[in-house]
């Protein structure tokens, strides 16, 4: 789980954590998150930092009852990808009961600190 623990992404954390957070627009309309050299669907290098929308809704979800050691009694929670318009971000979904977690959730993006000390982590924020 090295790769995601670069440079690039951790800024990027930092700024969902201020309340800027913003995603790589390319000139086709492409949205990916850092680090990126080139665009993931076209290959385009111009990347242009774009304002995040402040909330975005629940695209798909699921209930997590057997988890990875590294949250283990944190289950069940709920992994979720959600729509901000041209980009998705996955992370795991808290403030309602995972049982109430439905597509078309609105929710916010936070960064909150691992139970376990190890490195931060994407929250989508129910509200
Ligand atoms: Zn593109």
């Amino acid at each position: 789980m090295t790769d995601i623990r670069t440079a690039g992404y951790d800024e990027w954390l930092d700024s969902i954590d201020t309340g800027e957070g913003y995603y790589l627009a390319c000139p086709n309309g492409h949205g990916s998150l850092p680090p990126r050299a080139v665009c993931p669907h076209c290959g385009s290098a111009e990347l242009e930092e774009e304002t995040l929308p402040d909330a975005g809704s629940v695209e798909a979800h699921t209930i997590v009852h057997v988890p990875t050691p590294r949250f283990d009694g944190e289950a069940p929670y709920v992994t979720a990808v959600a729509d901000f318009g041209d980009v998705r971000l996955t992370g795991v979904v808290r403030g309602l009961a995972p049982a109430d977690v439905e597509d078309g959730l609105a929710v916010v993006p936070t960064v909150v600190d691992r139970e376990d000390g190890e490195g931060r982590l994407l929250v989508l924020e129910a509200r």
